[in-house]
């Protein structure tokens, strides 16, 4: 199947029990919510999209998993059912695991999708702390049962030789921060699945994340990456944000634009 979404959903995904290294990224969901709510923000996009009473933008509310040993197959059927009835998603992690099961019900529903992926990390680690599942491995489980056509990184500032055999191995394309040219942004042929991670902008603008690693994008960087993609942006989402590290809602701030600016061009992305 291609392309035949015809509404651009929110769902929360509401776990950080694959954290690495610390918890708090469950509660960003209803922390960018409330953002997205309070009034402090208005409901355009830059790229002239409103959300307020847009009948094809709608909340989809959270993703129920109780059991942690079963949530690759909640968030799997959950994003298989939406997708089943047209609708494309726009995902608030929790961390950086959600995306392997989610690009599972997308591969369902997609012959061949582009993952353009933003982040400090490759995220490529085979087994990360025992637990192969971590917020460090989902691109490795992606690309071992080809889920996608391409994987694009960009942001990416922490490899070691684990991971650059990992992304050799599985033919990752990789703009790595050292070599970033704000210009240089990567083209598609086919859908494309934005998987964003926070702690890609620099810890300046986004401190609200588990893993700050100095060195990053600006948040004026990250929006023209959106706005500039060349091909229909069907799915995404936005994870890592991490609400008891952040500083005055300054990340939450941040992550309520970013889900406006990614709404907007799904939504412009829609099967007409
Ligand atoms: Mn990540
Ligand atoms: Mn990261």
């Amino acid at each position: 199947m291609q392309n035949k979404l015809k509404k651009v959903g929110l769902l929360g995904m509401p776990f950080d029990h694959n954290s690495s290294f610390t918890p708090g990224a469950a509660q960003a969901p209803e922390v960018i919510r409330r953002i997205l709510t309070n009034g402090s923000l208005n409901s355009g996009t830059e790229n002239a999209t409103e959300l307020k009473n847009n009948p094809q933008w709608i909340d989809c509310g959270d993703v129920i998993s109780d059991q942690p040993s079963q949530f690759v197959e909640d968030i799997q059927s959950s994003c298989n059912e939406f997708l089943s009835n047209g609708i494309g998603l726009l995902s608030l992690g929790g961390d950086h695991s959600v995306s392997y099961p989610i690009l599972r019900a997308y591969a369902q529903h997609f012959d061949e999708i582009n993952i353009l992926h933003i982040d400090a990390h490759s995220d490529l680690y085979d087994s990360f702390k025992g637990n192969r599942l971590s917020n460090a491995c989902p691109f490795a489980r992606i690309m071992e049962e080809g889920l996608c056509k391409r994987l694009v990184q960009i942001g990416i500032r922490t490899l070691n030789d684990h991971q650059r055999d990992q992304a050799a191995k599985f033919g990752v394309e990789m703009l790595q921060m050292k070599d970033w040219d704000p210009m240089q942004i990567p083209t598609f042929q086919g859908p494309v699945y934005l998987s964003l991670d926070l702690d890609a902008l620099d810890p300046a603008f986004a401190p609200g994340v588990s893993h700050r690693e100095p060195g990053g994008l600006t948040s004026r960087e990250v929006i023209n990456i959106i706005h500039h993609l060349d091909s229909p942006l069907v799915g995404a989402d936005i994870v890592e944000f991490n609400p008891l590290k952040d500083i005055d809602d300054m990340t939450a701030q941040l992550a309520a634009k970013l889900v406006k600016e990614v709404a907007g061009k799904m939504l412009l992305s829609l099967a007409k």
